[in-house]
């Protein structure tokens, strides 16, 4: 069986990935670490993990006919996985919305026998990978805001140095 690696996400518009991009060069005197790439910068609405190709299809199809329920979040807050070594960047508190908005997505996904993780939904900005002080830095930069209308679906392709993304659809956006 065949399969690939997707994720659902919010993908920031180029000046708020740049501006993430600041918050990243930031901490990396604090935390060393390695720094993401503006471009690949996101927030996973919905990790899927290696799906059948032939399920990755019909979700690629699919989504162009899914609405997200627009919002908007304060990123605001750095904070660290200690264990997997990442600072990240996000809302302080999960937005109501963007819960809503992800138990919804899992609930749409349901229809195609997928799970969501037992693990609840903790919105990231992934920043730095491999730090070193996983205190995170004080203070964080000028809150942000950060307004939402559609998801991708993104397929994460592993090569030698780390995954390249793909998007590979996006819901529709709100009329
Ligand atoms: P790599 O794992 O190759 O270093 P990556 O973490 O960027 O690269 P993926 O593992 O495919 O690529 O993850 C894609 C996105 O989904 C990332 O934002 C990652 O943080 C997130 N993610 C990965 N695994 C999980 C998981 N088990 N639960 C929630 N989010 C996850
Ligand atoms: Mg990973």
């Amino acid at each position: 069986m065949s399969t690939v690696r997707l994720f659902f996400a919010l993908w920031p518009s180029p000046p708020l990935a740049a501006t993430l991009a600041g918050w990243a060069e930031q901490a990396r005197p604090h935390c060393g670490g390695r720094i993401m790439r503006t471009e690949t910068l996101h927030l996973t609405l919905a990790f899927l993990g290696p799906v059948d190709t032939m399920l990755a299809d019909e979700l690629a199809a699919a989504t162009p006919e899914q609405r997200l329920t627009p919002g908007a979040m304060d990123v605001a807050h750095y904070g660290v996985f200690a264990r997997q070594r990442i600072l990240w960047a996000g809302p302080r508190e999960t937005p109501a919305e963007l819960q809503a908005a992800h138990d919804g997505m899992w609930q749409w996904l349901a229809g195609f026998g997928l799970a969501a993780p037992p693990q609840p939904f903790r919105p990231h900005i992934t920043l730095l990978r491999n730090i070193e002080n996983t205190h995170p830095p004080e203070p964080a930069p000028e809150p942000l805001a950060w307004r939402y209308d559609r998801m991708v679906l993104v397929a994460s392709e592993s090569l030698t140095g780390g995954s390249r993304y793909r998007v590979v659809a996006q819901s529709r956006p709100q009329a």
